[in-house]
């Protein structure tokens, strides 16, 4: 079967020209799908009997299935469950800003990375997802919500830069006026410090957001939380986001997880600001920790945050603490599970 989510224009119109379909019928499949959200091509009455029937025969769209969707009680955030065509589960939230629909996607099922604050880790990396399963999870928020989505977060399960072929021609095709139209500079992937891809994205001339994960301000701390840490020094990751910045000017957001009598002192605020001061424009977001029944980690108390904040700001740092939006509904930073990160047969 042919596989048609996730193709460009140009791959559905060679497709469609070794079956001696008409042009044009590409630029109408990518309307149904992506701006009219139909999937079954039976309901596709713009195409002649005979070519529904062709489609059915020969293609496929395989829209991840959902198979649960919660709602913040605010409503303003919304985390669905969506399984892939092996069973593999991944998590996808939205989130209604003031600004517009924004939707944070997996990248992988599961993650190798190991972060002890991350619920996405604890069974491992089990699989890369495709560009189609990635660019799926915004069609189904489009379809829930038969809204604009108007930005695009790498930031749920896996590492974006481990996967980063997928990743990226997800991203081109969410960017593709004719496919979803969503500006580069409205994309943001977020990385643990996957050195070489770093360089390698910024070399790809993309306005595309960087977000680091820091979470520590030296070695031994970063390496206390984030194995990748062992892997790579914080002077390597910070050469190349500045890599990144120089290259791309575009703005380098810093998430920080604050995690009481980890890495949440007054001294670590200090050396955070001194980091900052090196990035121009940059934006810090702390967020604090997210305990879940497997992670036994606290946030520090609100007044301890604030001074937190505080000393960041004193350095000319642009630094919020992220609203907990989704925390009610656990779609929350470092809070998407990895409990359905694997086959069901293996889980359930
Ligand atoms: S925080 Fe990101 S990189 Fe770290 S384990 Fe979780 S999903 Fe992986």
């Amino acid at each position: 079967m042919i596989e048609l989510l996730g193709k460009s224009l140009e791959e559905l119109q060679s497709i469609f020209k070794t079956h001696n379909i008409q042009k044009f019928r590409a630029k109408q499949l990518i309307d149904y799908i992506y701006h009219r959200y139909v999937f079954d091509f039976q309901d596709m009455t713009q195409f002649p009997k005979e070519l529904r029937q062709w489609l059915s025969d020969n293609c496929i769209i395989s829209l991840p299935t959902l198979i649960t969707e919660s709602v913040s009680p605010d409503g303003k955030t919304r985390k669905i469950l969506v399984e892939m065509i092996d069973q593999s589960r991944v998590e996808a939230v939205l989130m209604e800003q003031h600004y517009g629909y924004s939707v944070c996607v997996s990248s992988q099922v599961g993650c190798a990375m190991g972060c002890v604050f991350c619920a996405s880790t604890q069974g491992g990396l089990y699989r890369d997802l495709t560009a189609a399963e990635i660019i799926g999870q915004v069609v189904i928020f489009g379809a829930l919500t038969k809204e604009q989505i108007h930005s695009v977060v790498v930031m749920g399960a896996g590492e974006p830069l481990q996967n980063y072929d997928n990743v990226l021609q997800a991203l081109q095709l969410l960017h593709d006026p004719v496919i979803c139209n969503i500006s580069y500079r409205k994309m943001t992937i977020s990385t643990c410090g996957w050195v070489p891809n770093i360089y390698k994205l910024a070399d790809e001339g993309l306005p595309i957001t960087l977000a680091l994960s820091l979470h520590a301000t030296n070695n031994e701390v970063r390496r206390s939380i984030m194995p990748v840490g062992a892997r790579y020094e914080l002077t390597e990751v910070l050469d190349a986001v500045k890599y990144y910045y120089d290259t791309t000017q575009r703005r380098i957001t810093f998430e920080y997880i604050l995690i009481d009598s980890i890495n949440a002192s007054m001294e670590e605020a200090h050396a955070l600001g001194e980091i900052c001061k090196d990035f121009p424009n940059c934006h810090v977001n702390l967020i604090p920790v997210n305990g879940n029944e497997h992670i036994e980690l606290y946030k520090p108390s609100i007044t301890n945050m604030n001074t937190f904040k505080d000393i960041v700001a004193s350095y000319g740092v642009s630094v919020t603490v992220r609203k907990e939006m989704g925390d009610a509904i656990q779609a929350a930073c470092g809070q998407l599970k990895a409990a359905h990160g694997r086959k069901k047969e293996n889980h359930e």
